[in-house]
């Protein structure tokens, strides 16, 4: 037990960590092209928020949630998604009062009791972004394009953008209401997920796993037929921005997010060959939000993406970055009085910003020697009795095998010289 992790986390381990420092560089770099600026949230907020903001009757509510009481008798929870805490920082901070839209990304844990699986942890990782304060459609192109440019900029190919619009509070009734009545003619062909979803919420049921191939969901009302002016209008603009952007994209009626405050444009991109858990980034508007949490009426759009997934979508492609961890230099030393200069050697090295490393278990010259070539250090920095007597160090280049001795002062400027 003591020696093992909690079912659903992971070490990242060094060779690891290579991979998620390269695929966070890549984000933030991004961002920056993008302008949008880095929150860190909590890694817990009160429950409550998480009840507002995402909503109970989800699965993640209902099911998934670490929720705990601390010792001041708070209900806390360890954050299943970042948007509702980015949300509360936004008016809690006052964000809105600067600029119009606010734009921001974040990298984090998240935690979810989930079972875990390829690319599904309790504790996972998301990117993710929110523009707060626009409606226009433009930003929510904005958005995807991010989303998308981010995958294709990581070398992902067979990428397929899925979008949606789940209409309004002032369509969606309409809608919600044709599929109560069409579900329950049906309901014989449902599932008994869907049975309970046909009572809290209908359009859940057209993203059912179970029944995705039946015709009862072929045959289902769509929800073009129901679209406000306001609405449909939105939609229209959306294609003709992602089209001017030259992004193909596949419009997905079963493409729902059921909750209420979600509003107008859904997206998923897929990675097909990552086969049951393909979705890779996904997000859309959520113009009912804000209000929700306890603010002024305030329209916003923004995506998540899971970052197990797509390093996972990565090896399988063979994408990720060549390991190329190296020192500079090894410094190998033979004797009590060379240890010491060793040492300092070592710290001028560093100082000079050349990385460096020594042996600390007193082994003999010719394994120190060995672990210099293991290393990957260009240079052998070589100091036994001999250099300390004559205040110098012997250079040895471990790729062409050359050696030279060169007085202590002059080590660094060598050495930075044939780096
Ligand atoms: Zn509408
Ligand atoms: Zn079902």
């Amino acid at each position: 037990m003591l020696t093992n992790a909690p079912r659903g986390t992971k070490d990242i381990l060094p060779e690891q960590t290579i991979n998620w420092l390269w695929l966070e560089n890549k984000i933030r770099e991004l961002c920056a092209l993008y302008g949008y600026d880095e929150i860190r949230t909590p890694t817990f907020e009160h429950t409550e928020l998480f009840l507002r903001g995402i909503g109970e009757g989800t699965d993640v509510v209902d099911k998934e949630m670490y929720t705990f009481t601390d010792r001041g008798d708070r209900s806390i929870t360890l954050r299943p998604e970042n948007t509702a805490s980015v949300v509360r920082a936004y008016l809690q901070n006052k964000l809105y009062a600067n600029v119009g839209l606010v734009k921001l990304f974040y990298i984090g844990s998240m935690f979810r009791y989930d079972r875990p699986q390829a690319g599904r942890l309790r504790e996972f990782h998301q990117f993710g972004v929110e523009a707060i304060g626009e409606k226009n459609p433009a930003v929510d192109a904005e958005i995807i394009l991010l989303a998308w440019e981010f995958l294709r900029s990581l070398g992902l190919n067979d990428l397929t953008l899925k979008i949606n619009t789940v209409g309004c509070p002032a369509c969606r009734p309409i809608f919600r209401r044709k599929l109560t009545e069409y579900f329950t003619e049906n309901a014989e062909d449902l599932c008994e997920d869907c049975l309970r979803r046909l009572e809290k919420n209908p359009l859940r049921i057209l993203d059912c796993k179970v029944d995705a191939s039946k015709d009862v969901l072929d045959d289902a009302p769509r929800i073009e037929t129901c679209l406000c002016d306001d609405c449909r209008e939105h939609f229209n603009s959306l294609k003709k921005f992602l089209t001017s952007a030259g992004i193909e994209y596949v419009v997905d009626n079963r493409l729902v997010r059921g909750l209420d405050y979600y509003t107008k444009t859904a997206f998923e991109i897929q990675y097909a060959p990552l086969g049951a858990q393909s979705a890779v980034a996904g997000g859309g508007r959520y113009d009912g939000l804000i209000k929700e949490i306890g603010g002024d009426d305030t329209p916003a759009v923004g995506f998540a993406a899971g970052l197990e997934r797509i390093l996972l979508a990565l090896e399988l492609q063979g994408m990720l970055p060549a390991q190329t961890k190296k020192i500079d230099a090894f410094v190998v030393s033979g004797g009590a009085a060379a240890e010491v200069y060793a040492f300092k050697l070592l710290t001028d090295l560093r100082r000079q910003n050349i990385s460096a490393a020594m042996d600390f278990a007193k082994k003999s010259m010719k394994a120190q020697m060995k672990s210099a070539a293991k290393s990957g250090a260009k240079f052998a920095l070589i100091v036994g009795d001999d250099e300390v007597a004559s205040s110098t160090v012997t250079i040895k280049n471990l790729e062409t095998a050359a050696q030279e001795n060169v007085a202590f002062a002059e080590v660094s400027e060598k050495i930075c010289g044939e780096l």
